[in-house]
Order: structure tokens, then sequence, then C-alpha cells
């Protein structure tokens, strides 16, 4: 498999529907980014985090992924109390904060009407997840969170989603890579329902059920080190 670039233009033609929402919001908000969101965190890292897409006033405004709503929040508290990010989150991609052997991407990259991408979108838009996993030489560890992420990484994969469905907290084992640019390594991937405010203000995630799929994530990229 040829792979092509990790990121793309930020005029991205590739899906209309997305283009024109791009264009909507870039002429009623010219001060937001409307713009695909680059992946935050270190190329080296051994964790990347695969969210869906970026929402609209949180990462389609500021740029960053997860930054400037409430998936934010609890995200980077998360990731800071497992040693994965250091310094102050403070919803602006100025902030500060810095991911340590972590990464975040959406596996759509730009915002979607509705915070809801279509399968053509979803699939339009792989080819930047499979370069972004790609360039990690060290990726062994991710985190998917909410269902569509989840079976859009089992697709990118190439891993069945009837033998590894999601499930919160559920952990899945395999290999990835498919060429001699993106050789073939172990990886799991691990399972969360997604952070929204929805998911939490409706108690299918508590902060605690988050943390504890962080604490696995912590526990294996450690023992991984150590091994
Ligand atoms: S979602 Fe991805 S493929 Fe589609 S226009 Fe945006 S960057 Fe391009």
């Amino acid at each position: 498999m040829e792979v092509g670039p990790a990121e793309p233009d930020r005029d991205c033609p590739r899906c209309p529907r997305l283009v024109e929402f791009r264009e909507t919001w870039r002429a009623k908000r010219p001060d937001w980014e409307n713009a695909p969101v680059p992946s935050f965190g270190p190329v080296e890292a051994r964790l990347l985090i695969v969210g869906l897409a970026p929402g609209l006033q949180g990462a389609n405004r500021t740029g960053r992924p997860f930054t400037g709503d409430y998936a934010g929040d609890l995200l980077y508290a998360t990731l800071t109390e497992f040693g994965f990010a250091t310094g102050t989150y403070a919803a602006r991609p100025d902030d500060g904060l810095t991911l340590i052997d972590a990464r975040i991407t959406n596996a759509v990259r730009c915002v979607p009407p509705e915070n809801k991408p279509t399968g053509p979108e979803i699939a339009t838009c792989r080819p930047f997840l499979v370069a972004t996993m790609a360039e990690m030489p060290k990726l062994a560890a991710i985190v998917a969170l909410g269902r569509i992420a989840h079976d859009t990484l089992m697709g990118t994969l190439g891993w069945k989603k009837s033998a590894r469905p999601f499930g919160h907290g559920a952990v899945h084992a395999g290999s990835h890579g498919t060429s001699s640019t993106w050789p073939q390594r172990p990886l799991t991937v691990f399972d969360s329902y997604h952070c929204s405010r929805y998911n939490t203000n409706t108690g299918v995630l508590t902060p605690a059920m988050f943390r504890a799929v962080f604490s696995a994530v912590r526990a294996h990229v450690d023992g991984a080190a150590a091994r």
C-alpha cells in the first residue's frame, strides 16, 4: 500500500459536503480555524488517541484536537493524570500543554454537520489516518474514542469488526503495518466511550470509567517498554 501525506491541505477538496460546511463557517466566523485539524503530539509517541471528527466550536474553532469544548476538559485532565501530558490545559492552542508519548488525531479531519460524518467521508479521509499511524515508528497502543472511531480503526487496520466488537474497556491485540514503509508491528487497541458532554451528562461515561481505560493503557505502554 502506498502511504501518502499524514496531513491534508488546508483546502482539501475531497469531501464536497464538508467543504461546503467549512466554507460556510469561514464566511460566518473568519476568526475560527475552519480547516482540517492536524494531529497533535510527537510522532515518536507510543500512544495514539483517535476521535471521530472535530467539534464545531472545539477543534474546528481552535485548530487543535479536543481543544475548546467539554470533551477536551476530561481528555486532557485524564492524560495529565496518567503522565501523557504536562502543563496546564486552558482550552487554547497556545496554552503550552505538551503531550508526552501520546498523540491525538481524528478519523475525519474536517468538522461535519451535527458531528456526524457519513460513511463515504470516513472512507475518503482514511488515507490520512493510515499515514498518521504509518509515520509513528513506536506506535504500540491506540485509544479509540467511541464506536465509530473503533469501527473506522478496525477497517483501517484490516481487523475484523465481528471478531473485535466495540465495548467500553475492551482491549484488542493485533498488529499493524502493510508495507515496507509501514512495517508490521504489534498494536493494542483500547476502546472507550467518547468523552463528549452528552456521554458524561447522561452517565454513559463517568470520569472514573475514563480513567480506568487510561490506567490500563499506562500499564500496557509501561509493560511494553519493560519487555
Ligand atoms: S474530511 Fe478529510 S478527506 Fe474530507 S475534505 Fe476534510 S481533510 Fe479532506
